[in-house]
């Protein structure tokens, strides 16, 4: 799909806020995620039908030219073919009307989006992980969410409401004030809203444009370099020498006490079963709920934090170094995942990434995944071929400068800074960048390659589509 590019002066932006819906909106806004599923795994299943109908026919020698056709999965085609189905479909027949069309066009183009991911996926086109081809969504899983772009979508004047098509007027949990005045004043403009059921309560999120005059930082001139850790947060030193360390905040670490006693009480209570289709209990679902709770405050916690540190930092300073972290990689590691996760790495990229480029304009440099920030002396640019990471002081060998390891890692990556003042890529792999980057190669060494998957066809359902298996034999010979 293509992507809405704002006017000049103006950016996208979404504002959320937590609802407070009535009984009745409860259940309307369960209808119309639950809408938006349905529609999904309709679309999932007619595309696919085409799939399974061309291998079937394949089977009885039926030539290449009268074949079923494949079954479009562009959103206008796919909309095309379900408001025919709708009336007829015994799936969407009696109750489709309940619902804004908007909450079927969510599933239709997830689904559309979904397909065009895998195909881009399949032929090489798409970064990231491999993507599979779209499956059902289970009704137990599935998170709950719609969003609308055409209709009745605006926060109400007296600031303490929203109303959205269909819905109607939601009252919502805190003031409107920050969306309301920029509308007002027509500096803003709603483009489409989300609900979506998320950390136990209901949420709006409006994406609007609007403009935004850049916000001038403390020291423009100024570079900080962040080394992100587990022991403490982050280590920030700046190009003055100034080191600041935020502390290991550990939500999740200090809740895991309140949690692990919560889902005691969850386990001795009568919990659903999937395989005797047994339904839980009050006292489950209650437990569960109470369980829940503990989970999401973490999550608010963290999120807050994470805010805040970030805002704080791109706010004061003209430059903002980072390391280039393989999360993802360090996610796989069961001896830190809990760590890293409860940190948020990932998340702090992000957010300095669009707070440096949208609100300050500011410049934010990714050193390279091999930039040896913590080898490097910061005194005199040494580089040591190992430190290991039970090591917390770094010693120079060369000026004999002893440092905390994190502070040197910190003061390097603030020094990157200066070292690329005129480029704008990934320093490090600049030429002003130590050329004696990689001793020994030690940094490559630890990584092994795993074979992209394995080798049997197939998923854990058991389902595997035909195509699929066409390609995953023709894998196989390759190899
Ligand atoms: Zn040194």
């Amino acid at each position: 799909m293509k992507k809405f590019q704002p006017q000049p002066g103006f950016v996208v932006q979404a504002f959320r806020f937590a609802l407070d819906p009535n009984a009745s909106q409860e259940r309307a806004l369960r209808s119309h995620c639950g809408a938006a599923r349905a529609a999904y795994n309709w679309a999932v299943g007619w595309v696919t039908a085409s799939w399974w109908q061309r291998r079937a026919e394949e089977t009885y020698g039926v030539p290449e030219e009268s074949l079923t056709q494949w079954r479009p999965w562009s959103l206008p085609s796919l909309r095309k073919a379900f408001n025919q189905a709708k009336h007829t479909d015994p799936r969407f027949a009696n109750w489709w009307e309940e619902n804004s069309k908007e909450a079927y066009s969510t599933g239709l183009s997830n689904a559309s989006a979904a397909f065009d991911n895998y195909a881009k996926s399949k032929n090489g086109k798409r970064r990231g992980k491999q993507m599979g081809a779209p499956r059902f969504k289970a009704k137990r899983k599935a998170r709950l969410a719609c969003r609308f772009t055409t209709g009745t979508i605006r926060v109400d004047a007296d600031g303490r409401h929203v109303t959205l098509p269909r819905l109607g007027t939601i009252r919502v949990h805190e003031p409107t004030a920050k969306l309301l005045t920029r509308v007002l004043a027509g500096t803003s403009r709603i483009l489409s809203a989300t609900v979506r059921h998320e950390r136990g309560r209901w949420f709006v999120s409006f994406q609007a444009e609007v403009r935004r005059d850049l916000e001038r930082v403390a020291r423009p001139d100024a570079a900080v370099g962040i080394d992100l850790g587990v022991k403490t947060l982050a280590v920030m030193a700046d190009s003055t020498g100034e080191i600041r360390t935020v502390a290991n905040p550990g939500h999740y670490d200090r809740a895991r006490r309140q949690l692990y006693r919560a889902s005691r009480v969850v386990s001795r209570r009568q919990g659903p079963d999937r395989h005797t289709g047994a339904k839980p209990s009050k006292r489950w679902e209650k437990a569960n709920a109470q369980r829940n709770k503990v989970h999401h405050r973490v999550a608010n916690l963290r999120e807050d934090a994470l805010h805040k540190l970030t805002t704080s930092v791109t706010a004061e300073y003209g430059t903002v170094v980072v390391e280039d972290l393989n999360v993802a990689g360090m996610l796989r590691n069961p001896r830190l995942a809990r760590r890293i996760a409860d940190a948020g790495f990932g998340e702090i990229r992000r957010q300095l990434d669009y707070k440096t480029r949208h609100r300050h304009a500011t410049r934010m440099i990714v050193a390279s995944r091999w930039y040896p920030s913590s080898k490097t002396c910061s005194g005199c640019g040494a580089v040591k071929a190992k430190l290991p990471l039970h090591i917390r002081t770094y010693e120079c060998d060369a000026c004999g400068l002893v440092i905390d390891r994190d502070d040197n890692a910190a003061l390097n990556l603030a020094a990157l800074a200066a070292a690329c003042t005129t480029g704008t890529g990934v320093a490090g792999d600049q030429d002003t960048a130590p050329a004696v980057s990689k001793p020994r190669g030690a940094d490559h060494k630890t990584r092994t390659t795993h074979t992209r998957r394995k080798a049997s066809a197939g998923r854990a359902g058991g389902a595997t589509l035909p195509h699929q298996r066409q390609t995953e034999t023709r894998d196989r010979t390759q190899a």
